[in-house]
């Protein structure tokens, strides 16, 4: 580069000498090595660009910027050079307007080349910006309605069907929520079936109407929310950048003293940063009120930045112990502490459930995306594993039948020994796939994790059932009872 830099300057020297002789042809010849160093340095730019635009963790786009940079520096020397020689070449309009056409071609061509590295598919993805809440891909009427005939026809041994809202923000579609809701109600009723609605909201939308009409609809609500301000305000922010804390508590707050048919609970998303189990759960069960809370630690999500490393989710689960404690100490004394992951676990061993399968996904329940296209489950929409069907068809039962059976066989997958794998039974498919493309993969990535929280419900168990055994029929029985 300060070579080719040195060059440009004694080429800006000798253009002084023979600027008067100038014809088209010797200002191409002279400048066409000038243009080749500087597409290459936009070339340069372009690759720089489509690669920053790949990283996901602030650490490797900050070496990444800081070498950029470094080519921008020795870059631009060259770039200077040319700038000054260029001037040297004005004599005259004619040789003005030449120079201006020259350094159009200089600019547009390394704009197109920017341009279709950019858009790549790729970098494309990267680029794109979330779409709004009320801008996303919505799912149309019909859609909804056959997926609902399809549950109907599925579900025609069973009194009772559930239909779950969730994923984008449900509320920013509510009319076709309440148009679904008005014709699954009706078609439940002449099959002879309940329907059971269930919804998960960041609550940013929520009105009094609509706190009103759910109430009426006896919607099982779960919110999204991450703790404190300081917390929720890290991840949850509005499309403009604004953390959403003081609307969602202010909301939640309302809907916590109005809502009647059915408890509402929290679910946490553990990302790094929101980490603090115990003050997470102590402001939103004991400052704003909810009946229960649920933490959801993301260890394998889309974007790398929201996964927990190693160390990060050992603080979690140090902090889900912690919790377990308290849950235990009021277990002794009779109450429940809203700790809904101990509960569940505790459920489990209650129940002494023995799962083949590590959950219901593709058994019981499939997700059916904006298209109509049957998912496993809800984080399965928008993934590149093949559907099982769609609403139109119906199921794809050989491809279901055998992508279960397959989970099933779990035997030379490493969980044949593991002393949890009934309650465990090989971890969730999604967190398998998206870390290591394969949804039967053992999420070995938390495996000893996992055994210790096990390990640790079972004697919290142990000294429930034997100091107080009628917390297990007080709060267990009824919670399966919920309607
Ligand atoms: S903890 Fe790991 S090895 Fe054990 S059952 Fe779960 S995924 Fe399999």
């Amino acid at each position: 580069m300060l070579i080719l830099d040195f060059l440009c300057w004694l080429a800006l020297g000798s253009a002084l000498e023979m600027k008067e002789h100038l014809t088209i042809k010797t200002i191409l010849l002279f400048f066409l090595p000038l243009m080749f160093m500087s597409e290459m340095i936009q070339l340069s730019h372009s690759i720089t660009n489509a690669f920053l635009a790949r990283l996901s963790t602030p650490k490797e786009i900050i070496a990444a910027f800081s070498i950029a940079f470094g080519l921008n520096i020795m870059a631009g020397g060259v770039t200077q050079a040319i700038i000054q020689t260029g001037i040297c070449f004005i004599t005259d309009r004619t040789s003005f307007r030449r120079l201006l056409r020259f350094c159009l071609i200089l600019v547009l061509l390394p704009f197109f080349l920017v341009e279709l590295i950019a858009l790549t598919p790729l970098t494309a993805s990267r680029f794109q910006a979330p779409p709004a809440p009320d801008k996303g891909e919505r799912m149309g009427f019909q859609t909804a309605v056959d997926a609902f005939e399809l549950l109907l026809k599925e579900a025609a041994a069973r009194d009772r069907v559930n239909l779950v809202f969730f994923g984008g923000e449900p509320l920013s579609n509510m009319k076709l929520i309440r148009a679904v809701t008005e014709y699954a109600e009706r078609r439940a009723a002449d099959e002879g079936k309940t329907v059971d609605l269930s919804l998960t909201t960041n609550a940013t939308l929520l009105t009094d109407d609509l706190i009103e009409w759910l109430d009426a609809h006896r919607f099982g609500l779960t919110i999204s929310m991450d703790g404190p301000r300081a917390l929720h305000d890290l991840n949850r922010k509005t499309v403009g950048g604004k953390g959403t804390y003081d609307v969602v508590a202010a909301k939640v707050r309302k809907l916590l003293e109005r809502y009647r048919s059915r408890p509402v609970g929290a679910r946490v998303t553990l990302t790094p940063g929101v980490t603090d189990v115990i003050a997470i759960h102590r402001h939103l069960k004991q400052e704003l009120g909810f009946f229960e809370v649920g933490f959801s630690p993301v260890t394998a999500g889309d974007m790398e930045t929201f996964n927990l490393n190693q160390t990060e989710l050992a603080e979690v689960f140090a902090g889900m112990k912690e919790l377990g404690r308290h849950y235990l100490d009021s277990a002794l004394k009779g109450e429940n502490n809203g700790f809904s992951n101990m509960h569940q676990l505790m459920t489990d061993l209650v129940e002494g459930t023995r799962k083949a399968l590590p959950c219901g996904a593709g058994l019981g329940m499939l997700a059916v995306d904006n298209e109509g296209e049957l998912n496993l489950c809800h984080r399965f929409t928008g993934s590149d594993l093949p559907t099982f069907g769609n609403v139109a068809d119906g199921i794809d039962k050989p491809r279901l039948g055998a992508f279960l059976e397959d989970m099933l066989d779990r035997d030379d997958r490493s969980c044949r020994t593991c002393r949890i794998r009934n309650i465990c039974s090989g971890g969730c498919y999604h967190e398998s796939y998206a870390r290591y493309g394969d949804p039967a993969h053992p999420v070995h990535h938390y495996c000893d994790i996992l055994r210790d929280w096990v390990d640790f419900g079972i004697e919290a168990y142990t000294r429930i059932m034997d100091e107080n055994p009628e917390f297990f029929t007080k709060h267990i029985e009824p919670r399966r009872a919920l309607p």
